[in-house]
């Protein structure tokens, strides 16, 4: 990195002022900036400074290594005027600095990283706080907790294998055993010393090094161990599930020290200025007297609720200003606060807020209330949900009566509701175990006596997590509501026994591997399986079982919804084959239908016996009609009859079983039409692989060989026959319809004639979109085109009627995407199959790739799977590159895209880049897409108005294409330079 970009490495806040301030996050980290913005907004911050992430980004470009003057000048100087703004001095034997050292990266990373406190102190400062507080055992208690965090986070003194407990909790424990003292705060000073004395030795007998009595050394070390703490393993598995680009880096924060540990009139707490559960107006979170942070967020001892701080005889009076403060951040931070404050002595301290983490349900009632109620910009309540969490509103919820029924003979206890829904699974008691159960196909419940962010493997595989210990702000409960999992925490009459690997509950024993139900909205724990049924926003949206007007949740989604789509530019489609998807998808917003594969319609009733009777004989019939259009050439008639009959049966059985399929399909075509009503519907010719529709096994094929009336071994003979190599490389796609024209012709011909049948009876305009699939050469095209055409003019001359339609193409292969000149002069549509595209693009086969994508993934060579998030650099220039030939050719020219990358958010983030028109996906991704569609256009308008406001406008009804064209056209720099290196 530039010298120039590191001129200023450190800055400072505190004392209402700040060089810094909220909208610097990229370079001072969330904590860092939202720090700043506080101190200038009158917050009572305790005044430190934040070593900017470039420094760790300099750090790891470096090999580890800092910025020349970190330490030698920069950081000293930074001490220096932290002295000054608090009147203490480093290191000093009378009024000694401390000082907490923090990490904040620009995404919060809740417990993922290091943290470290009373930083500072040694054994002559430990003096002096003794002698200025007049509190011995609360500065040896200070020192316990500074030389245990030193030695764990700096010197490495942990746990070496899951089994084992923390080695300082074990000195700790077992001293306390020895003197027969349950609780931390039986403990006195000298308890506390002798602890000190054997934390050091452990240190020095692991590590073989001292614990370092210079606060200079141990600040350099502490910052160091936070620089480093950016890349362990729970850090990186943290960003790759969230995709916070691992070149971000922390910032480091450096404050002084408030102690919530002072006594009975001191505490700490975490509060949210609303339910981040479930989005209720209400002061939520927890406090502990007499306390550090750490207390409150590791779970290790239950806390108490912050609105029983009204009643606290010690705290009511602090519990007013917090009210105050509860109103006053999320006036001035637009958003739902989750901050920690400390209680030194009566004196109330902000340590950090940021915008808290919140469920799927919380989201959009808070989005809902807060716009509503001015305190939230409505483009701020668009970008700030996680378009994948929405996934959480479709979840299944606890069967009532079956809950009811387990409410009366196994609920085992109620513990705290921390991450809303419905989970039943079977109990694992380590994160491992869920994983590998999960791995075979389990449902699991984590349950943990306490979680650690190492667990976090075991909380993204697991559906639920429960845990004995540790309250709503945990980080089992913080961590578990991000991932949208069903939590109950602090379940406190659980206990559970590692090693006998039990789970004991009143009475009651589970063993591993037995199943338990936990319900995250009330927080009850059921000793068995619970059956469930569909979400609240299911049975309003798709069952019609609920009325809008009657569910809230309902409405804060479709607050959201509709907010969203005020801003989002890309159109929204659904792959559906079936009038019930189709309808499915328009409750759920769906704007037309980008693919419906009509093969999947083949399967329905016994029309798949027509399907094979007519793949059975295609192979004969083309070989008849090549063989007489050769004899008709040299005008050999008796051979062209002798033909005939050679070919009789093959003829019949073909033609016949089109004449079947016709009025089905042209069925199918109607219902679909029927249900889009003047949407767009996308059809697409049949694509795949004939030897998909076979009978495999030899009761099949003799049931079909006794329908059709023929042989046994001539319909075994007729399969062998279209057995392929490399069947998604073969006969499959238009090159179906070029070989047999019949089959082309028969469902162009059902899609007109169902369009002019519904047009006719519903009065309504009907726009069918024939799509032929697996285009390489602009030729073939061409030929399924004039087929088409033909058809349409035949159908719509006998209707005595003229039916606007739209022929278009899929782009699956790469020669398509790079002929796309040629090929748009034909079509009126491309529409991107990016699982084809994906697949010929890469040369991986989309259905083999999962024997070695997962470990092209552990070892980086791919960031995401690339069948699910487009590959932005390989297939995703392929794109780009066609949409830069093909424009020019058809100016407007439609885009679509129908591989399942469609719902993806980041894919989506990408097709609004490269100017699509619209993304189709399943139906139930639908919000998904409307709400990263709406992201993706308010970021890329921030992004070129240099982050001002974005004003929501009223989307035009029918999307132009020539809208999409203006992304394209800018995309078009970079792609050209990029495309023309390429040739
Ligand atoms: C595609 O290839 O992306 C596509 C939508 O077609 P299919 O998945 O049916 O091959
Ligand atoms: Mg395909």
């Amino acid at each position: 990195m530039a010298k120039a970009t590191l001129s200023k490495l450190i800055y400072h806040f505190g004392n209402g002022k700040s060089d810094g301030d909220g909208t610097m996050k990229a370079l001072l980290g969330g904590k860092g900036a939202n720090l700043g913005e506080m101190s200038r907004k009158g917050f009572k911050v305790p005044a430190g400074f934040t070593i900017t992430t470039e420094v760790c980004t300099y750090y790891y470009d470096n090999k580890k290594t800092y910025p020349t003057n970190l330490f030698s000048k920069d950081v000293p100087a930074a001490i220096k005027q932290l002295e000054k703004a608090t009147g203490k001095k480093f290191g000093d034997n009378k009024n000694p600095l401390l000082v907490s050292v923090r990490s904040g990266a620009r995404d919060s990373m809740p417990g993922m990283m290091d943290t470290i406190l009373n930083l500072g102190l040694n054994d002559v400062t430990v003096e002096a706080l003794k002698k200025k507080t007049n509190n011995g055992r609360f500065a040896y208690d200070s020192y316990r907790r500074f030389v245990q965090m030193y030695g764990d986070v700096v010197m490495g003194v942990q746990k070496r294998n899951e089994n084992e407990h923390e080695p300082f909790d074990q000195v700790m424990d077992s001293y306390k055993e020895s003197i027969g003292k349950h609780e931390d705060t039986d403990l006195s000073e000298d308890d506390l010393k002798e602890i000190i004395k054997r934390f050091t030795k452990l240190i020095k007998d692991r590590t073989g090094k001292a614990f370092p009595q210079d606060p200079a050394k141990q600040l350099e070390g502490s910052i160091g161990a936070v620089f480093g703490s950016w890349n362990n393993d729970r850090a990186i598995l943290y960003r790759n599930k969230y995709q916070i680009p691992h070149e971000w880096g922390t910032a480091v924060n450096v404050q002084a020290m408030v102690f919530g540990n002072m006594g009975a009139t001191s505490g700490t707490g975490v509060a949210f200025t609303r339910n981040p559960a479930n989005g209720t107006n209400e002061f939520y979170g927890e406090y502990l007297a007499n306390a550090q942070g750490e207390d409150v967020v590791a779970g290790t001892r239950t806390p108490l609720k912050i609105v029983d701080m009204a009643h606290d005889k010690v705290f009511a009076k602090t519990f007013k200003e917090l009210e105050v403060v509860r109103k006053k951040l999320e006036k001035e931070f637009g958003d739902v606060q989750d901050f920690e404050f400390t209680i030194e002595e009566g004196k109330l301290f902000l340590l950090q807020t940021r915008n808290g983490k919140r469920t799927a349900q919380a989201y959009v009632k808070i989005a809902h209330d807060m716009v509503k109620a001015k305190l939230m910009k409505p483009e701020h309540a668009v970008t700030s949900g996680d378009p994948q969490a929405l996934d959480q509103l479709l979840a299944p919820i606890f069967d009532t009566s079956d809950e009811k029924a387990a409410v009366a003979k196994d609920r085992l206890t109620v513990g705290l509701p921390a991450g809303p829904g419905a989970a039943s699974g079977i109990i694992a008691l380590t994160a491992k175990k869920a994983e590998d159960l999960v791995a075979s196909g389990q449902k699991v419940v984590l349950c943990r006596v306490e979680t650690s962010p190492e667990d976090l493997r075991g909380m993204i595989a697991a559906d639920g997590i429960l845990t004995a210990r540790g309250g709503v702000s945990s980080h089992a409960a913080l961590v578990a509501r991000q991932m949208g999992k069903v939590c109950v925490a602090g379940a406190g009459d659980v206990t559970i026994d590692y090693e006998k690997k039990t789970l004991t509950c009143n009475g009651k024993t589970l063993r591993e591997g037995e199943f338990i139900a936990i319900n995250g909205t009330t927080g009850a724990v059921y000793g068995r399986k619970v059956e469930t049924s569909p979400s609240e926003l299911l049975q309003v949206l798709v069952n019609k079982t609920l009325k809008p007007a009657d569910s809230k949740l309902f409405q804060y989604y479709d607050f959201v919804m509709k907010l969203a789509d005020k801003y989002r530019t890309l159109g929204i489609r659904t792959n559906a084959d079936q009038p019930d998807q189709a309808a499915n998808a328009i409750a759920f917003g769906a704007e037309g239908i980008g693919l419906c594969r009509t093969e999947h319609m083949f399967f329905e009733g016994d029309r798949i016996d027509s399907v094979r009777e007519m793949i059975l004989f295609a192979e004969d019939f083309a070989k008849y009609k090549l063989e007489s259009e050769e004899a008709a050439a040299t005008g050999d008639a008796e051979r062209v009859a002798a033909l005939k009959g050679e070919y009789a049966q093959a003829i019949e059985h073909f033609h016949g079983a089109l004449a079947k399929l016709l009025p089905v399909q042209q069925q199918d075509f109607e219902g679909l039409f029927a249900a889009m009503g003047e949407r767009p519907v996308t059809i697409r010719l049949l694509d795949p692989p004939l030897h998909e529709f076979l009978p495999q096994a030899g009761a099949q094929i003799e049931d079909l060989a006794k329908k059709l009336g023929v042989k046994y071994e001539r319909v075994e003979a007729l399969g062998h026959n279209l057995h392929e190599f490399n069947p998604m490389l073969g006969h499959r796609g238009c090159r179906l319809g070029i070989v047999y024209p019949e089959i082309t012709e028969m469902q162009s011909r059902a899609i007109a004639r169902a369009a002019i049948a519904v047009a006719k009876k519903t009065g309504k305009k009907v726009v069918p979109e024939i799509m032929i699939p697996l285009i390489g050469f602009a030729e073939e095209l061409k030929n399924q085109l004039d087929i088409v055409h033909r058809v349409f003019a035949e159908e719509q001359k006998i209707a005595k009627v003229k039916m606007k339609y739209l022929v278009g193409t899929m782009i699956e292969i790469p020669r398509g995407a790079l002929t796309a000149g040629e090929v748009a002069q034909h079509a009126e549509f491309f529409s991107f199959g990016t699982n084809d595209l994906t697949q010929t693009t890469l040369g991986m086969s989309r259905d083999d790739s999962g024997k070695f994508l997962p470990y092209y993934q552990r070892l980086g060579i791919v960031k995401a799977n690339p069948f699910a998030s487009i590959d932005q650099n390989g297939v995703g220039n392929l794109m780009e590159i066609c949409i830069e030939r093909a424009t020019p050719v058809r100016p407007g020219i439609k885009l679509g895209i129908c591989g399942e990358h469609g719902g993806d958010p980041a894919t989506i983030a990408f097709c609004h880049k490269i100017g699509l028109t619209y993304v189709s996906c399943s139906p139930f991704r639908v919000p998904v897409a409307r709400l990263a569609a709406a992201q993706a256009a308010i970021r890329a308008t921030r992004a070129a108005a240099g982050a001002k406001p974005v004003k929501a406008k009223v989307k035009a009804k029918a999307k132009a294409p020539v809208k999409a064209k203006a992304p394209a056209k800018k995309a078009a720099k970079p792609l050209a330079k990029r495309a023309a290196a390429a040739r």
